[in-house]
């Protein structure tokens, strides 16, 4: 794979809009602060670079995955044998449409989406305030709390696909479901979203962003490194409250620990491993079947 890559990589070396970091360690570039070595990361800043370096990847056979701010993935200890690719530049810029809508890049974070909603009087996302992620892994995975989801806000995206076409999907072509969409199916990456918000008073928007960050503060562990929640709810319940209710708050494998604040949160109390977090998590659920007779689906997704 490293000879393939080495042939890849040299095509690129003199371009300004892709940044190449060989050898990245991926508990850098995720939340839990765990992950080996990939073969590459790519920041790429604009979308015909993309277009042409994905097919070369595909002519290559080279395996790669898109990554947002790693905040719902797990990078196993031996690193993931592939390119990592990035979205920036031109696809981590927010513009104000009028009419209430917003067309925003996929790389954007999403704590500067809630902000720029509010500096343009518009409400909608104030709980999307604390998820530490893109809007591209935002609206792959259909992110939510407290009764909403981001896909509610959604009126178009533009993607690209594994061959490089882009193309406007509109929201109604477009499955979205608990923690997940048809574009995971469809392998296509997002590059931008226009989302279509509603006129809200900028007090409002102020309380509402204090009120949710307090809830927060109060229930999950801020300030861990963690994936958030690591298992789905499964249907009727929640994933917090039965691994809660089986006494398995606060148990810990090495650095890795299950939350004494939020029983569905595992957080990295040091060096964590991969390793750490997925016997845990297997763990959990071998006892969650036994006990109970329901099976805990992942939320987030294991590279390796
Ligand atoms: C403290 C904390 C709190 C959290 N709270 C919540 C919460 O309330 N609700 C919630 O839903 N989640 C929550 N999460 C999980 C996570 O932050 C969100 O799911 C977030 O939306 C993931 O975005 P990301 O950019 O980090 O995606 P990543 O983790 O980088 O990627 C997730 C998936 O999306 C894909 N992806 C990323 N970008 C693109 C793209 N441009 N095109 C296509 N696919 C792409 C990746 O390949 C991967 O499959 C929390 C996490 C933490 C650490």
């Amino acid at each position: 794979m490293q000879e393939k890559w080495k042939s890849i990589e040299k095509e690129y070396t003199d371009s300004p809009d892709l940044i190449i970091t060989p050898q990245a360690e991926m508990k850098f570039y995720t939340t839990w602060k765990i992950g080996g070595r990939v073969i590459a990361l790519v920041d790429v800043l604009k979308s015909t670079i993309l277009q042409s370096f994905l097919l070369k990847m595909k002519d290559f056979n080279c395996p790669w995955k898109i990554l947002g701010r790693g905040s719902n993935v797990l990078v196993h200890d031996h690193g993931f044998p592939g390119v990592v690719v990035r979205l920036t530049g031109e696809n981590a810029e927010m513009k104000y449409l009028g009419n209430h809508r917003i067309e925003s890049g996929a790389g954007v974070a999403l704590s500067h989406l809630v902000s720029f909603a509010l500096s343009h009087g518009l409400g909608g996302f104030e709980f999307l305030v604390g998820v530490p992620g893109t809007v591209g892994g935002a609206v792959r995975i259909n992110a939510g709390c407290f009764g909403q989801e981001i896909s509610h806000f959604i009126h178009e995206i533009l993607v690209m696909d594994t061959n490089g076409h882009i193309g406007w999907l509109k929201r109604e072509n477009i499955d979205f479901f608990y923690r997940g969409s048809s574009l995971e199916k469809e392998k296509v990456i997002i590059l931008k979203v226009i989302f279509s918000l509603f006129s809200e008073k900028p007090e409002c928007i102020r309380n509402n962003v204090r009120r949710y960050s307090l809830l927060r503060k109060q229930f999950q562990p801020v300030g861990w490194p963690s994936a958030g929640c690591v298992f789905k709810n499964p249907p009727g319940d929640y994933a917090a409250r039965i691994i809660e209710q089986m006494g398995f708050k606060g148990l810990r494998t090495g650095f890795a620990q299950i939350s004494e604040k939020h029983s569905n949160f595992i957080i990295n109390r040091g060096s964590a491993t991969a390793h750490d977090v997925m016997y845990l998590m297997d763990w959990i659920r071998k006892e969650v079947q036994r006990e109970r007779n329901i099976f805990l689906e992942n939320e987030i997704e294991v590279w390796q």
